[in-house]
């Protein structure tokens, strides 16, 4: 059986098909335009197959609350032409499969969660530093929602010292987001971070922020396991810098047997840059498999 997954991102749609248990068959990645051109090319990519069922994790912010009126809609995305763009249900009028719809960030955790580095776990976070800075969470087995999803992307963080910088988000200024994406570092030392390998203190400025998010959300979630992924996270020297902050955050207020042990807490995708594409394919699984009240 033929199972379609679409990572549906701000920069590319990246689409498959693949089977239950989370191989992918078959995959190309569209440069994400105007939704409707965007959506012809994924459309021609999955016309040669008869999938069962479709996954999509996408960009959001999305609605994800069933009861609402504009469930599955694209909402408040500094993208105009997205804005309000209802992905769910033009999905739906094209393919007439069943579609299992989550962030794009929550797919990640559900694949790492069901077959990358946290298999066997219940719970874990998969964090995205890119473009933005997104979390999902999966939480004794199941996807975390609320009144919306969840956006730890934009917590609050505690300033370092000596850094100045205005911040990036459009909404907040200096959230995390607004101090460490991608766009952040590039607009704080003037280059993008792929030129910034070498200077030390890009990477602890850095890390000191995502280390405050971190102890954050193992304080409030208490995952057993974190996952950093995204193209800031392509940087390795972060890993050890980010386990040193954190560890020295939480000051041994916590300990057990998954937070002892940093080098296997907080760790790169076990899917690499599949993981949310591998997450969209597990989301339509779970659909299949009709365990996916986790909006209930
Ligand atoms: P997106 O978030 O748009 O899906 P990515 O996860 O690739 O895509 O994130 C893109 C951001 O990551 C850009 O701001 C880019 O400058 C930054 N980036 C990509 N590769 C690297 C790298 N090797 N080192 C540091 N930053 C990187
Ligand atoms: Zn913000």
């Amino acid at each position: 059986m033929l199972i379609g997954a679409i990572e549906a991102g701000g920069t590319k749609f990246i689409c498959g098909v693949g089977t239950e248990n989370g191989e992918i068959l078959h995959s190309t990645s569209i440069p994400t335009t105007e939704p409707e051109e965007t959506l012809a090319r994924v459309f021609a990519f999955f016309a040669p197959f008869q999938i069962k069922v479709l996954g999509v994790g996408s960009f959001g912010p999305i609605e994800l609350d069933q009861t609402n009126v504009s469930y599955g809609n694209i909402t408040t995305t500094p993208k105009e032409k997205w804005l309000h763009f209802p992905l769910l249900r033009t999905l739906q009028a094209h393919f007439g499969v069943p579609i299992a719809l989550d962030t794009d960030v929550n797919a990640a955790a559900l694949g790492e969660l069901t077959w990358g580095i946290a298999k066997g776990l219940d719970s874990c976070i998969y964090m995205t530093v890119g473009t933005g800075i997104g979390v999902g969470a999966v939480i004794e087995g199941k996807l975390l929602h609320g009144m919306s999803h969840p956006e730890m992307g934009h917590i609050l963080v505690r300033r370092q010292k000596d850094d100045y910088f205005e911040g990036v988000c459009p909404f907040h200024r200096d959230c995390l987001e607004g101090m460490a994406s991608g766009p952040a570092i590039e607009k704080r030392w003037g280059t993008k971070g792929s030129e910034l390998q070498n200077k030390d203190e890009v990477w602890e400025l850095q890390a000191n922020y995502i280390a405050q998010a971190l102890v954050n959300y193992a304080l409030i979630l208490a995952p057993k396991r974190m996952v950093l992924g995204g193209g800031v996270m392509k940087q390795a020297q972060l890993f050890p810098l980010v386990r040193n902050k954190f560890n020295a955050y939480m000051s041994g207020y916590i300990t057990n047997l998954y937070i002892n042990d940093l080098d296997t807490y907080i760790v790169p995708p076990g899917l690499g840059d599949f993981a949310g594409l591998q997450g969209a394919l597990a989301l339509a699984v779970r659909k299949l498999m009709n365990t996916d009240e986790v909006h209930i």
